[in-house]
């Protein structure tokens, strides 16, 4: 039996703030609305919040700001809900510790699409810490420890780099990965060419493990943004 998802909306808007109130709660949510960023902040610290929707331009302070402020002290999924759609601002807000970016104007089945997607990124965190040092998603496992990853109980064949690309990926699973962050974390800096040889790495490591690599089942593409993993 789950318990309720509680369920902060950050959103100066009062027609969207009053429609995701409705869709959350007839979709069995748990939700609280506040319109500023400080009353957001407030929320946070006074109660457990499993999920944080978030409007970007808020009247107090800016969204970006917000999340740099909330991740260092709070892992709760942050779904940016915003009309900025440009890829410098996806970016701004995923390298901040936003977990995924919807653009105004958004369909209420994408909003809930992604929260189910942040949610089994909260139950996989929770699983990762009981099991450790072991990654299962749909017919993929990884055992960190032993540096292996399968595939339909077979080993795959990875190169250091694709075996690295495919951990990160993994440890993040449900998180939409900027180019910046993936390459920082691989490479140490962020270069543009470091995104162009990311693309190739990605291609052949999606070869091993993606059935049809044309539709992806594992790694999502977010074009001009990033890469995530899809939790099965
Ligand atoms: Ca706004």
């Amino acid at each position: 039996m789950n318990t309720k998802n509680r369920i902060l909306v950050i959103e100066d808007d009062k027609q969207i703030r009053k429609l995701m109130m409705t869709s959350l709660k007839s979709n069995g949510y748990e939700v609280e609305c506040v319109s500023t960023g400080e009353a957001g902040i407030l929320a946070l610290t006074g109660q457990k919040t499993d999920i944080i929707l978030l409007d970007l331009g808020l009247p107090d302070m800016d969204g970006v700001a917000l999340i740099k402020e909330v991740r260092q002290w709070c892992q709760a999924p942050i779904i940016v809900v915003s009309a900025r759609g440009e890829d410098a601002d996806k970016i701004a807000a995923l390298d901040s510790g936003a977990d995924d970016y919807l653009t105004k104007p958004f369909s209420l089945d994408e909003l809930m699409a992604r929260i189910r997607v942040a949610q089994r990124r909260i139950i996989n965190a929770e699983s990762a810490d009981e099991t450790g040092m072991e990654f299962t998603n749909g017919n993929l496992l990884i055992d960190y420890a032993a540096g292996v990853a399968y595939l339909d109980n077979k080993e795959l064949s990875l190169t250091p780099m694709e075996y690295k690309l495919l951990c990160l990926l993994s440890k993040n699973v449900g998180k939409v990965l900027t180019y910046t962050f993936i390459t920082g974390q691989i490479w140490g800096n962020s270069l543009d060419s470091d995104v162009a040889t990311l693309r190739v790495f990605m291609a052949s490591l999606r070869k091993k493990i993606e059935k049809d690599t044309a539709h992806p089942e594992y790694i999502q593409t977010h074009i001009g943004t990033g890469y995530r993993m899809l939790k099965l």
